[in-house]
């Protein structure tokens, strides 16, 4: 069935939150039909930090689905102009070996990494070209449903009104706040996330494959690329829950220190691509934490899409992409169904994707690493080493990825804009 010609009942939407997911939503409900403006509370200057959120840096990967979404809004250049193909995911242990190797389906669009500022620019420029009013240092406290319509309000004191407000306001939302106030917290997950651009390896280039390593002590996944720099994050474990702040004052220079300890027993490259990292490149998004399931995404006229509603773990590479797919479909609901109608078709069609995504990344954490039970991997114990090692490689095979095949059903997800949601 097409999409309807009717205009949307929905005229006018307040966008909380210019990261991916927000400016996505924004251009996703122009192509509605829908008047959409982005409130961002950073203001663009100061130095970038957070927990991992559009503007920190470092690397990341949009999977296929993701830059499927993106065409549904023909946005796919966004990532494709500026990405880097990843065509395998190859896994190895702290001893060196190759655990197994996952390559990406062949008839869909090839992962890309990309870096976390270019990949925001990309999609800030267009959105811009688009003329989608993009307001920076716009801090969300507060806003009042009145039935009708929406009003929030600002830091600054000021205020503004809309049809309805989507909060696309990440890991630490305060929409999901005022949807409930009882709506769960991220919780520290016991490791620091490092990661790092390096200008110039010695190291052969990895073709296309990313590779995460279960090490000894800590995690590190790695890819060389052609043009002789690379990419790494490590997760390394911390009893103590720090701030990003906390950890940016302890230095660079020391936190690649302890990196170094970390890893020294591991023939993998990281101890070589560790030592060819300058301190001024590497970055601390800080705390890795993990984000139970938030029960309630809308209540009267605000919704939450993104991080704030379905944050994924960082590794499972889908975070930024199912961000995508609920802005796209969002906005299609609105397009074609009254606004309370459209709320609930819009989870009916996100729930039971975003769940079983969220439950793969744990199965998956829970037959890689028999000692890390959450998603995000974390060093194991010389039994747990050995049982993880041993059994990784059937895993692998046979389990839940859907054979040797990289991310099979996660990836093949594609939305119908011109489908009429229902
Ligand atoms: C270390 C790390 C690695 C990752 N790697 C990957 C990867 O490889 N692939 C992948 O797909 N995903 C990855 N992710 C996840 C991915 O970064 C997120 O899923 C994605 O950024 C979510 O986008 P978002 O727009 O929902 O939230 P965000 O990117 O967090 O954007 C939210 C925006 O809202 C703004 N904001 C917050 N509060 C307010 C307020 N009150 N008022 C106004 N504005 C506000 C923030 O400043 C921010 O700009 C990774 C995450 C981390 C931490």
């Amino acid at each position: 069935m097409t999409a309807r010609t009717t205009a949307p009942t929905v005229r006018t939407a307040l966008v909380i939150g210019g990261g991916i997911a927000g400016l996505v939503a924004a251009m996703a409900l122009r192509k509605a039909g829908i008047e959409a403006r982005v409130y961002e509370a950073y203001d663009g200057s100061g130095p970038r930090s957070g927990a991992g959120g559009s503007r920190f840096g470092g690397g990341m990967t949009i999977a296929p689905n993701g830059q499927q979404a993106l065409e549904a809004i023909d946005a796919a250049e966004t990532v494709s102009a500026i990405g880097t193909p990843v065509t395998a995911l190859g896994l190895r242990s702290w001893t060196g070996r190759h655990l197994a190797q996952l390559t990406a389906p062949a008839d869909l669009p090839t992962t890309r990494f990309v870096w976390r500022t270019e990949l925001h620019e990309a999609i800030a420029a267009e959105a811009e070209s688009r003329s989608i009013p993009v307001h920076r240092g716009k801090r969300l406290l507060d806003a009042t449903d009145t039935g009708t319509g929406v009003t929030a309000r600002f830091s600054d004191g000021s205020q503004e009104r809309a049809d309805i407000l989507i909060g696309a306001d990440g890991l630490r939302s305060t929409v999901r706040r005022l949807i409930d106030p009882t709506a769960p917290k991220p919780h520290y997950a016991g490791t620091l996330t490092f990661t790092a651009r390096v200008p110039k390896t010695e190291l052969p280039s990895t073709e296309g494959v990313l590779y995460m390593c279960y090490g000894k002590r800590a995690y590190f996944a790695y890819q060389i690329f052609d043009d002789a720099t690379a990419a790494w994050s490590a997760n390394l474990p911390h009893r103590e829950p720090m701030t990003a702040a906390e950890a940016q004052a302890v230095g660079a220079g020391e936190w690649l220190k302890r990196l170094a300890e970390a890893f020294t027993d591991d023939r993998t490259p990281a101890p070589e691509l560790l030592a060819e990292t300058p301190p001024e490149d590497l970055l601390i998004p800080g705390p890795t934490e993990t984000m139970p399931p938030v029960e309630t995404w809308s209540r009267g006229r605000m919704i939450l899409i993104g991080d704030a509603a379905h944050a994924t773990s960082p590794t499972s590479g889908q975070g930024a992409s199912l961000a995508t797919e609920s802005a796209v479909e969002l906005a299609r609901c609105l397009r074609d169904l009254p606004v309370g109608k459209a709320f609930k078709a819009y989870e009916s069609l996100r729930r039971p994707r975003v769940d079983r995504i969220l439950k793969h990344t744990t199965a998956t954490a829970t037959a890689t690493s028999a000692a890390a039970r959450t998603a995000t991997p974390k060093p194991a114990g010389p039994l747990s080493r050995a049982l993880r090692d041993a059994l990784l490689p059937v895993a692998t095979k046979v389990g839940g990825a859907g054979g040797a095949v990289w991310g099979a059903w996660q990836f093949e997800h594609r939305i119908d804009w011109d489908e009429r949601a229902m």
